[in-house]
Parts: C-alpha cells; sequence; structure tokens
C-alpha cells in the first residue's frame, strides 16, 4: 500500500511535464492544450495502472513517449481498413459490401468538389437529388418509379408511414422476422403507425388466411423476406403473383421487402436463384424495397422501386427530409447501377461478385502463394484447407460457398493470441477460429488483399516484409 502511494506521489505534475523538451516538442508539433490533454492521459492511465496493483514505468521519458503515441493514436482516424479473412462476404460488422472502385471513386469525387446534388445543369434550376439514381433504376428494374433513402430499415418505415399510418397490415406470421439490433417487423410497424395484422401460421400461411384479414381498414398487403432464416419442413407460403391477384382484386397496394435483392442470377456462383427486385416487379408486387449494401454490392442504401403514384407519395412524406441520403451515397450507388447495364462489368467489377466467381482453383494459388510468402516465419506452421464460406449480411441464409482457407498454427502462442495478434496488429486482419484451427479464408478476400495479408502476418508472428517486397 505505502509502496503504491509513493509510486503515486513520484508521478510528476503536468506544469512539470510541460517543462521538459520534448513536451514542448509536442505543444508545438500538435497544439498546447493537445499536448497537455495527452500529458494527462498518459498520468491519468499510469495513476489507474499503479492503483490497480499493475507494475508500471512511471518515470519521466515513459510518460512522455506515452503521451506521444496517444497523440499519434488520436490523430488517425479510427475507422479504418482491416482485412475479412472470415469467409463471410457481406459481414455486417465489417462493413458490408464494398464498393467497386469506380463506385468509390464517384463518392470521393462528390465529396471533395461541389457538386450538382440538387442543381439542374440543364435547365440551371433548383433540381431534386433523387434525379440522380432514378432513370437507371427505372431501366434496370422495369420499374415506373424510384426512390433512395440511407437504408432499407429507412425504406421500410417510410414506406409503411407513408401509405399505411393508422390502417391494418396483413402480414405472414412467419414473416415477423428480426433483421438484427433492433430492426423487428413488428416493431418498425408499430412505429411507422400502422396495425400488424397477423395471419396465418408460423410454417404455413395460405391464401385464405390473408383474405379473411382483408377489410375496410386495410392499407396494404406485405410481405417480408425472411432474409437470416429459413424454416423447413411442412411450409407454404403464398407466391407473390397470388398475393398481387388478391391485392388488385381489393384494390389495395402489394408491398415487398425483399431485404437483400440481386440484380444477377446466383445460380452461375453455385447459389440458388431468389427472385430479385426485377422479378418481383414483374410478378405484381406494386412496391419493392432492397439494400443498396447487400447483393447490389453498393453503398448502403434503402431502395424502393414501383408504382410512380406511390413513390410520389412517400416522396411527400415528411420523414423523407431525415431519411434522404446524402452525396457521396448516391454517387456510388449512380456508378454501381451503371456496371449494371453490362451483366458482364459487374461481375468484373462489383468485389461481393469478385469474390463470388473466383474458382476453388485461383483461391488454392492464392493461398499458396501467401504460404510461400510466410515460409520464413520460424515456428509458424500453415496447410491449405478446404471450407466453408457464406455469403452474409441476411442474404441466402443456410447456402454454403466451397471455399479454401490457410490454415494457420504458430508454435509460441494459442489460437486465441493469434486470433488477437491478428486483429490488433497493422493492417487488423479478422481470422476465424474453427474446430482448432486458426483459418484466413480466400473467398472474403480479393487479389490485391493479398500483399496485405501478407505484411500482417509477417508483422503478427515474423519480421516485417511484405509479399512483393
Ligand atoms: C437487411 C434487411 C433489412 C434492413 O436493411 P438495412 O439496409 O440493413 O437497413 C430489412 N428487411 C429485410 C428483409 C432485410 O433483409
Amino acid at each position: 500500500m505505502t509502496d503504491v502511494s509513493s509510486a503515486l506521489r513520484r508521478i510528476p505534475s503536468i506544469s512539470q511535464l510541460m517543462e521538459t523538451a520534448q513536451a514542448k516538442a509536442l505543444a508545438s508539433a500538435h497544439s498546447p492544450s493537445l499536448a497537455v490533454a495527452a500529458l494527462r492521459f498518459a498520468t491519468d492511465a499510469l495513476r489507474a495502472e499503479l492503483l490497480s496493483g499493475r507494475q508500471a514505468a512511471s518515470d519521466v521519458p515513459a510518460l512522455l513517449a506515452r503521451a506521444a503515441a496517444w497523440l499519434t493514436s488520436q490523430q488517425s482516424v479510427q475507422l479504418r481498413p482491416l482485412i475479412n479473412g472470415t469467409g463471410i462476404l457481406l459481414h455486417t460488422n465489417l462493413g458490408r459490401a464494398r464498393l467497386a472502385q469506380c463506385a468509390g471513386e464517384a463518392a470521393m469525387a462528390a465529396a471533395v468538389s461541389a457538386c450538382n446534388l440538387e442543381y439542374d445543369l440543364q435547365s440551371g434550376k433548383r433540381g431534386d437529388r433523387n434525379v440522380h439514381a432514378e432513370a437507371l433504376l427505372c431501366q434496370l428494374l422495369g420499374a415506373q418509379g424510384a426512390l433512395v433513402v440511407n437504408n432499407n430499415a429507412a425504406a421500410v418505415l417510410l414506406m409503411l408511414s407513408a401509405l399505411c399510418q393508422g390502417r391494418e397490415v396483413p402480414v405472414s406470421r412467419g414473416e415477423l422476422v428480426e433483421i438484427g439490433g433492433s430492426f423487428r417487423v413488428p416493431e418498425i410497424m408499430a412505429q411507422s403507425g400502422c396495425r400488424l395484422v397477423e395471419v396465418g401460421a408460423t410454417n404455413k400461411t395460405r391464401l385464405k388466411d390473408y383474405q379473411q384479414a382483408l377489410g375496410e381498414h386495410s392499407a396494404a398487403l406485405l410481405k417480408v423476406h425472411c432474409s437470416n432464416y429459413k424454416i423447413v419442413g411442412f411450409t407454404e407460403e403464398v407466391s407473390l403473383a397470388e398475393l398481387s391477384a388478391l391485392a388488385k382484386g381489393a384494390k389495395l397496394p402489394l408491398l415487398y421487402d425483399l431485404g437483400s435483392g440481386s440484380l444477377l442470377p446466383l445460380s452461375p456462383f453455385g447459389i440458388k436463384d431468389e427472385p430479385g427486385p426485377r422479378e418481383a416487379l414483374a410478378a405484381g408486387a406494386d412496391l419493392v424495397c432492397f439494400s443498396g449494401d447487400k447483393l447490389l454490392g453498393g453503398p448502403q442504401a434503402g431502395i424502393l422501386v414501383g408504382r410512380a403514384d406511390l413513390i410520389q407519395a412517400i416522396k411527400l412524406h415528411p420523414l423523407m427530409r431525415a431519411l434522404r441520403p446524402d452525396k457521396m451515397t448516391l454517387a456510388a450507388l449512380e456508378a454501381t447501377l451503371l456496371l449494371y447495364r453490362d451483366g458482364e462489368l459487374a461481375r468484373q467489377q462489383i468485389p461481393l461478385y469478385q469474390m463470388l466467381g473466383t474458382s476453388l482453383e485461383e483461391l488454392r494459388a492464392r493461398a499458396e502463394q501467401l504460404q510461400q510468402a510466410i515460409s520464413g516465419i520460424p515456428g509458424l506452421k500453415s496447410e491449405i484447407v478446404e471450407t466453408k464460406a457464406q455469403v452474409g449480411g441476411g442474404s441466402t441464409p443456410g447456402q454454403e460457398l466451397p471455399s479454401i482457407a490457410l490454415a494457420l498454427c504458430y508454435e509460441a502462442m494459442t489460437l486465441v493470441e493469434m486470433f488477437e495478434g491478428l486483429r490488433l496488429g497493422q493492417p487488423p486482419l479478422i481470422s476465424r477460429i474453427q474446430q482448432d484451427r486458426l483459418l484466413l479464408d480466400m473467398r472474403s478476400l480479393l487479389a490485391e488483399d493479398l500483399p496485405h495479408v501478407s505484411t500482417a502476418l509477417q508483422r503478427a508472428f515474423g519480421q516485417e516484409g511484405g509479399l512483393h517486397g
């Protein structure tokens, strides 16, 4: 105890530290107030360590070094790139879809310069930010109208608020999903002010269940895609075409929260095809909403497509202003959509489709290339193994993608220590531990990531040096 209190008393004051040449250098390189904040951080951290009974260096050079390191860390953006070696291609915690290069560049260009976000260059008059993606969406999806908001949760909220407030909306009990975090269909419906009428049972809902639920207070029919789960066994759901006929008869719109929604066929990648937004509209949905950063492979956005009168009603809702997307999103989305005018361009340039389209032989060759690059690290052993990757992001639940991983073991560390060492490294590399192995899955990486993976491994387990270095 006395040891601790005397150690605490020996911590120099901020004003003493500020007299040192190093602190003065920090003050002139950054600013006097930032230098003081850094010294306060360093002394507070030391005090906390001593009080918790830990040994800590309390000399002046150690404190100054700590203050300098803190200033450096404070200056770099904390939201930063990392390497996704998890095998989950659209990883919600790791930023979901990666943008195509051209989409990233379009966002950057719109961001760092003035732009025609709401300015019509033809007429010189005030314009509408929605026009940028609207025409392309209509053209690609065969829709009358289109609208972009911040994310698909916002699209669902806005669609229900604008079209169904104060009235009833029947939804199948098999579709009352929780997408993640705070997005649950019943709650979002309550938030939008409409009344959920549950129909059918969890595993089976029939057309007559919907028929019985319709009445004078009905506002619309809503169908929700079960994005992140699958009901198997004795199941039955009503097709979009049947629902559409029912809705038309009742003169009500059919709304469809499609969730993910692909503009390309998925079967060439070994994934079961599902109706995308174009097919859903063709099958009779009046409005379809889906995410920009799931299977579309674009920026975070919610995309609403369908009947022009419904889109117009939604545009006029007061929530629209709160949920509207920014210029970077719109620019990245437009650039992404442009690629879809030619499916081949989309497959070649959108990272998700590059990942899906890489052959197992190519993945194996990449794993071998990495193996080569780290072969000189003493004590690090690697093995090439077959694994299963996933699309992720609430898309294609239950479907697995054949993949290849590099399984690593390092004699000086446990698997958890290796996992943490890579996660805390520079660049951070997120791996996965599965069946007593640390796996770096090749399916969630692009070819251009390999040199960075190599660097991360060298730094975590060996001496510096990269794949091409
Ligand atoms: C993912 C998803 C949402 C939420 O979309 P975000 O873009 O994440 O807001 C809503 N509904 C369904 C069916 C989904 O799959």
